[in-house]
């Protein structure tokens, strides 16, 4: 394309969580910074998340909340960009917002707050966000990187891949990032979508199908991980927090089982209810602890259809180890369309924890959901976004 090219000492390619922290942070320490996004408009995943309130951050954040094939990969980032740096700037922006539970802060109003924020933060500091914007081709020089877009060549001394996951393409989410790390030689581990529904088929499809919409309290656990919260129950399988946590451990062929009594020992209290009400169907005490139409379906087709006074010790306890340890075979998720997130991504052995910089091509960053690094539910993604942006954007 004709015309001289946009000249910058940092070029950030995506306009999400990460490159936004990334450009603002860098534009205050005086570079002159240019955002590229290919979408429409910045931030779209900042303005769905949350329900339309964005989950911005969890106080209780540590590296334990986060998956990785080096577990140690995030610590510095987080231990340098905490939880309390991201409030002041939302309390410094009068942004009202509230804890729902477990540490989760929540807009009191609208995500357009937080993209507002940043946006009003790269705008003080310089930064220029342009959207439309689709990247060409990078080419690597003697003095840094050019990089062909729908809106001219730019020429920057650092680059920032800030391109996010493969979750939701309706929303602007590409492999680019994965691409530019293949170019310049990184390893991509394998991606999967994380933070997702599970599909039953099946006889477990088949029986819980017509229960769509029962939630339920319930303990969900595979490969040694444990998350109590709330399942729901869908027309093809299950999903809601319990269950899309513990998505993100789950790969097919995997055991994973429920506890469906989780506020209490199934045993000590299926022998009280014997004692004290053994004339009532085990249907109808089981109704007292979970969603009616659960308890009979349970009834139907795995546990004992009778008066608790006809079942006996075995019985009662073949009874209890089912409700406290329900083995689910799920068949699939329902994939990126509906993740939340993509596991896997840019292989953090080649870059640098502290500064996110490429070891193999100085100059070269990659943030946020991109690499290999991807947080539970509850705002620990948008956490490591600004703590990854954070980093890059202070040496970039
Ligand atoms: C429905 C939903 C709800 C969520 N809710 C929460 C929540 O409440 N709390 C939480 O912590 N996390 C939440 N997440 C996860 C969180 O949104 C992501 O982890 C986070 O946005 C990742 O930040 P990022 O900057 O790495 O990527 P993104 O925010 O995805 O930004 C990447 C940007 O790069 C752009 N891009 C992609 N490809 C190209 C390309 N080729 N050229 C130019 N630009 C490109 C995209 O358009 C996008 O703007 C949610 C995710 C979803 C899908």
């Amino acid at each position: 394309m004709a015309g001289d090219p946009i000249r910058c000492d940092v070029l950030v390619i995506g306009a999400g969580a990460a490159g936004l922290m990334c450009a603002l942070t860098a534009g205050q320490r005086g570079r002159i910074v240019q955002v590229i996004d290919h979408a429409n408009k910045p931030g779209k995943k900042i303005l769905m998340s949350g329900g339309g309130r964005c989950n911005f951050t969890n106080t209780g954040t540590t590296p334990a909340n986060f998956l990785s094939a080096n577990p140690h990969f995030c610590k510095s980032a987080l231990a340098r960009y905490a939880p309390s740096d991201f409030i002041d700037m939302v309390e410094r922006h009068r942004i009202a917002y509230h804890e729902k539970e477990l540490g989760q802060l929540f807009c009191d109003v609208s995500s357009k707050l937080i993209v507002r924020m940043l946006l009003d933060e790269c705008a003080a500091a310089g930064a220029q966000v342009r959207t439309d914007c689709a990247v060409e081709g990078i080419e690597r020089g003697a003095d840094g990187f050019r990089v062909r877009t729908g809106q001219g060549r730019f020429h920057c001394a650092s680059l920032v891949v800030a391109t996010g996951g493969l979750s939701i393409p309706s929303m602007g989410a590409s492999g680019f990032g994965y691409e530019v790390a293949r170019q310049f030689g990184h390893e991509v581990l394998p991606t999967r979508a994380g933070l997702v529904p599970l599909t039953l088929s099946g006889k477990h499809q088949q029986r819980f199908a017509d229960l769509s919409g029962v939630a339920l309290p319930v303990a969900a656990r595979c490969n040694g991980q444990d998350f109590r919260n709330f399942m729901l129950l869908t027309h093809r399988g299950i999903s809601g927090p319990a269950i899309l946590q513990v998505s993100s451990y789950w790969q097919p062929g995997d055991d994973l089982r429920l506890d469906l009594l989780p506020d209490r020992d199934a045993g000590d209290w299926l022998r009280t209810m014997k004692r004290e009400r053994g004339a009532s169907e085990l249907r109808t005490v089981l109704a007292e602890a979970m969603p009616k139409r659960m308890a009979q379906r349970l009834c139907e087709h795995w546990l004992p259809d009778r008066p608790l006074r006809q079942l006996d010790e075995r019985q009662l306890r073949d009874a209890a180890a089912l409700l406290g340890d329900f083995p689910l075979v799920a068949s699939g998720t329902e994939g990126y369309r509906t993740a939340e997130v993509t596991l896997g991504g840019v292989d953090t052995a080649a870059i640098s924890s502290a500064t996110m910089e490429s070891r193999r091509v100085p100059g070269l960053h990659f943030i946020g959901e991109v690499l290999d690094v991807t947080g539970w539910l509850g705002g620990y993604n948008f956490q490591w976004a600004w703590a990854s942006g954070h980093a890059a954007g202070q040496v970039a």
